[in-house]
């Protein structure tokens, strides 16, 4: 039902329902938490993750985190930090971490690491290259690799933009070669490794340690797959949907999440969200967009109650981490 290459915004609902789908034939009746048989401090552990840094992250969600005393994640994109009025600080970021916050990599301006399927074949001469999506299309000058089964084009982004056609992305030199329209965009690889590095760079710069990453979009698909799993040791959205990672067996960099703004999820998807996570050793992990008028104050509230209510436990990646291992 969800094909990997929509992108997040439109996948998000989808994607939660993907999880419940699974699960459905048990436990949707239970609305307290069952007692587990283990005597341990809680019921298990729940990560929440918040992505792209924004002001929210410290005005309001941090903030409500702070009245409960639990922590959270920020999955920040290092290059536009402090950049405007709309992003968190680096030093908003510190309050944050001294409060024990995460820090998560969300690479470093944002940049869609995975592969995005062409929309039509390119013909030799063309300038423009139709995309599902044109997301690669951000940054004039970028490296870019066209590609189908036969043939490779590298080449380099002039920008971007749509028509009645579609989305499109401009390149600064005519293509000689064919591309069928099974073909995709990427970035080449040593500049899906050089942003990483520079996201972690910047970020160590600033005396942040960083415990996972986020694909921005949800694009995971391709040689990025290999080169983030390389490179991090906890990835939160390895595949859409899901959220409840088992423990047993569990490869961190493989992992899921559950969005929870409120055009993602209904608070009754949350709590037998929440139900399944007592009732099996998983690590239950959140997303969510500060900055989204669907991740309400309301929402945020009703999500660490929920949690508290079922005493398991909210904390961090890094601490879930080195528990589980
Ligand atoms: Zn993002």
């Amino acid at each position: 039902m969800s094909s990997p290459d929509r992108d997040e915004e439109n996948e998000r609902s989808q994607t939660n329902r993907s999880d419940n789908d699974n699960k459905s034939e048990e436990g949707t009746e239970s609305e307290k938490p069952k007692e587990t048989e283990e005597s341990e401090d809680s019921n298990g552990m729940v990560v929440f993750t918040y992505d792209d840094s924004p002001i929210e992250d410290y005005t309001q969600t941090f903030s409500i985190h702070q009245e409960y005393e639990v922590p959270g994640n920020a999955a920040v994109n290092p290059g536009q930090m402090g950049s405007s009025d709309s992003y968190l600080t680096p030093d908003q970021l510190e309050e944050m971490v001294d409060a024990g916050w995460d820090v998560l990599s969300h690479t470093y301006k944002h940049r869609a690491l995975g592969k995005i399927r062409l929309d039509q074949s390119l013909e030799p001469g063309d300038e423009r290259v139709y995309v599902d999506r044109n997301r690669h299309g951000r940054f004039d000058e970028d490296p870019l690799v066209i590609f189908d089964e036969e043939n490779r084009i590298a080449t380099e982004v002039a920008g971007r933009g749509s028509n009645d056609t579609g989305e499109f992305i401009e390149l600064t030199n005519s293509v000689s070669t064919y591309i069928s329209d099974t073909g995709y965009t990427k970035y080449p690889e040593w500049k899906i490794q050089e942003v990483l590095e520079k996201t972690d760079t910047q970020l160590a710069e600033w005396g942040f340690d960083v415990s996972g990453f986020v694909y921005p979009y949800g694009r995971y698909d391709g040689v990025a797959e290999e080169i983030v799993r390389d490179h991090y040791d906890a990835v939160v959205n390895h595949r859409w949907g899901g959220g409840l990672n088992e423990i047993e067996g569990l490869d961190p960099t493989t992992m899921r999440r559950m969005y929870i703004e409120e055009d993602a999820a209904s608070e009754e998807d949350i709590e037998v969200f929440l139900d399944k996570a007592v009732e099996n050793d998983v690590l239950a992990i959140f997303g969510a967009h500060s900055q989204y008028e669907t991740m309400t104050e309301e929402r945020t509230r009703f999500t660490i109650e929920s949690v508290l209510a079922r005493d398991l436990e909210i904390t961090t990646l890094s601490e879930a981490m080195t528990r589980i291992n």
